[in-house]
């Protein structure tokens, strides 16, 4: 496997691939299971898979979740190469950001709901991040993780708007034995609450699975109140229509929709999702 820091070295890289298909994984490394999923849906897809690991300050709104972020450098390399990889670009923050960004984007409507609402300037630092990846690397296709549904809609209306040329696939959550998604955060879950987590995903599944039974108020207050139990505080739960990302305020109609929730569990922030109707 190949491994750039620099945007001058991979773009004269990616210059010499000439019409190869190449394919882009953006991660913030920590690389687990659900990482190697993209990159084994990517090399079904594309001729070159290019990981990328960059650890993108602007995106947190929340300098001690930046701090904390894991760093697992050598251990995701070796994931990497085992999954058979071809290149990594892993630059530094003085590197993608010589010039401080004096640029946001406002993603509209989903600035103002779940993670846009939860999180201030999150998407504005995601989009410029994978704009940049994007103009970098020129992929053909890129891989994101419906882990992270609401971020899958801010790519691809970026994509449109700016009209990269560039494929947007969605590969679906991995999950843990128990039903945990995977996520590098989980690192910092204490082991002695690590077996309550999967409450998240199980309230998740019992909300989706009663769709039709309850209204969506005594949905959300029921599911609520079960997270509460389990040692959680919601920051959202929350209904969507599966294309667009507009909230669900009754269910009239069997369309696919997204059951999404954030919650702080013991100081660790998880998201989740479950597909409706898909
Ligand atoms: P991250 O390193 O957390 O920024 O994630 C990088 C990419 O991996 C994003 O597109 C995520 O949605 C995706 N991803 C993270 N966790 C999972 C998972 N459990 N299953 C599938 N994809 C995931």
């Amino acid at each position: 496997m190949l491994i750039f820091y620099t945007i001058a070295d991979i773009r004269q890289y990616i210059k010499s691939l000439h019409n190869k298909k190449i394919g882009l994984v953006p991660t913030m490394g920590a690389l687990h299971e659900g990482h190697m999923s993209l990159i084994h849906h990517c090399k079904s897809v594309a001729e070159v898979v290019v990981c990328s690991i960059f650890v993108n300050p602007i995106q947190f709104n929340n300098l001690r979740d930046f701090e904390a972020y894991p760093y697992t450098p050598d251990s995701d390399v070796a994931k990497l190469r085992e999954a058979g990889c071809d290149v990594l670009f892993a630059p530094s923050a003085d590197e993608m950001y010589a010039i401080k960004p004096n640029l946001s984007i406002n993603f509209g409507y989903h600035d103002t709901v779940m993670e846009g609402k939860h999180r201030p300037g999150h998407f504005s630092g995601v989009g410029i991040v994978v704009g940049k990846l994007l103009n970098i690397i020129k992929p053909n296709v890129a891989c994101f993780g419906q882990k992270d549904y609401q971020q899958t809609l801010i790519v691809r209306q970026l994509i449109h708007t700016l009209n990269f040329d560039t494929k947007l696939e969605i590969i679906p959550t991995l999950r843990e034995p128990d039903g945990l998604a995977m996520s590098s955060r989980n690192v910092r879950i204490p082991q002695e609450y690590r077996r309550q987590a999967c409450q998240l995903y199980k309230s998740l599944e019992w909300f989706a699975q009663n769709i039709y039974t309850y209204p969506l108020k005594d949905l959300k207050s029921r599911c609520s109140y079960m997270l509460v139990q389990h040692g959680f505080e919601p920051e959202y739960i929350e209904v969507t229509d599966y294309d667009t990302g507009i909230l669900v305020e009754q269910i009239v109609a069997p369309a696919p929709m997204v059951v999404c929730a954030a919650a702080i569990f013991h100081g660790v922030r998880l998201i989740d999702n479950v597909l409706i109707n898909e």
